[in-house]
């Protein structure tokens, strides 16, 4: 049946556009008309004598990461920014789809809008839309997440000018030039917030000669973490794991200054892509960053400390973008109620 577009209007009111953002670390999901619905862990469990059969999804499935019997196995499919696993990525995708249509009672099948890590090949990107195609949705839009998050971050894609956004995720680092609507130059590498874990584990486990387990790391970065020593109000933090010669579990205290130290390379790695990117970009281009500067998403974009670092190191203004963490799905969202406009800047 043919609608006209009065009625279509109508329609669209109930139709419950989704925007989700794919990412390595989380998975957020966004309705039309009524804001972020889900923010959960890109993470799966599955028996680990049949990978098939999914446990938990989620923030369940998180929970359980670094502390499963031998018969669970939890895993994180996007985890580089490419996907190591369709079916469960797809197992994934379907699960948080279902979730949040299961609250609601829909006319029509929505159309949905996923951002990808921008590595991914065209194989894995059919593989996401024909999940979210039989997961229900009528038309399925891929956008590579820099671009939805310089879109998320306000920032004026449309026009002649440069723009330089930094996504700093779990399990990669995008750095993108944009300008009218498409990416001059992309670099993503696989460092990013999951990295610094690593390394405040190994720095612990060399000084101190204890175990302290992946999760436990990434609460000592959120907590006193810096790129740059700047002024924090904590200054050490309690870290409980197990001591390497007795086999024991074992409390130690970590200060700021040491967890800024065991910093320092994985940050040093993301401060050269950015060089990179900007040896990369065209002359004239350059000179707009030099007024525009540096726009940082992603949850890794909030260690402290870390756009100073970067500014200090590129000469170059640096902010942060508003809900950092939200930037990805908030400029999917916004692309998926303009497309006509935002076309050009889909995935070809
Ligand atoms: P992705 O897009 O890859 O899913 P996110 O943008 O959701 O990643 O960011 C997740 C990363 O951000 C994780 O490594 C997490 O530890 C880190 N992160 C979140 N909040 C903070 C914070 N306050 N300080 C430092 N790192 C943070
Ligand atoms: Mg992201």
């Amino acid at each position: 049946m043919k609608l006209f577009s009065p009625a279509k209007r109508l329609f669209s009111i109930f139709s419950n556009d989704l925007a989700i953002d794919l990412g390595t670390a989380n998975t957020v999901v966004y309705v039309r008309g009524k804001g972020i619905v889900l923010n959960e862990p890109s993470v799966v469990a599955v028996r680990a004598s049949n990978q098939d059969e999914v446990l938990a999804v989620g923030i369940a499935a998180k929970e359980m990461l670094g502390k499963t019997p031998e018969s669970i196995v939890t895993c994180r499919p996007l985890r580089d920014g490419v996907i190591a696993n369709f079916e469960l990525t797809g197992s994934m995708l379907r699960y948080f789809i279902r979730r949040v249509h299961d609250n609601r009672r829909t006319l029509v099948s929505p159309r949905m809008i996923i951002g990808v890590p921008s590595g991914i090949t065209q194989v894995e990107r059919r593989a996401v839309e024909e999940v979210a195609k039989q997961a229900g949705a009528r038309e399925v839009h891929i956008i590579t997440e820099p671009m939805a998050a310089a879109v998320g971050a306000g920032l004026p894609i449309h026009e002649a000018a440069g723009s330089m956004i930094v996504d700093i995720g779990g399990g990669t680092t995008e750095v993108a030039l944009i300008t009218l609507k498409g990416v001059v130059f992309c670099r993503s590498v696989r460092v990013g917030g999951d990295e610094m874990d690593r390394a405040i584990v190994q720095y612990v486990k060399r000084k101190y000669n204890l175990l302290i387990g992946e999760r436990t790391a990434e609460r000592v970065k959120m907590e006193i973490g810096s790129a740059m020593l700047v002024d924090t109000t904590k200054e050490y933090v309690e870290v409980k794991g197990r001591d390497l010669v007795t086999g024991v579990p074992k409390t130690i205290c970590l200060t700021a200054p040491e967890v800024n130290e065991s910093l320092l390379e994985t940050v040093a790695s993301i401060i050269d892509v950015i060089r990179v990117a900007l040896e990369n970009t065209p002359p004239e281009l350059s000179s707009d960053l030099v007024d525009t500067g540096i726009v940082m998403a992603g949850g890794g974009s909030l260690l402290k400390g870390l756009d100073k670092l970067i500014s200090k190191e590129t000469g170059l203004p640096v902010r942060i973008a508003d809900d950092p963490l939200f930037c990805v799905v908030n400029g999917a969202g916004k692309v998926l109620e303009e497309l006509e406009f935002f076309r050009e800047a889909l995935m070809k």
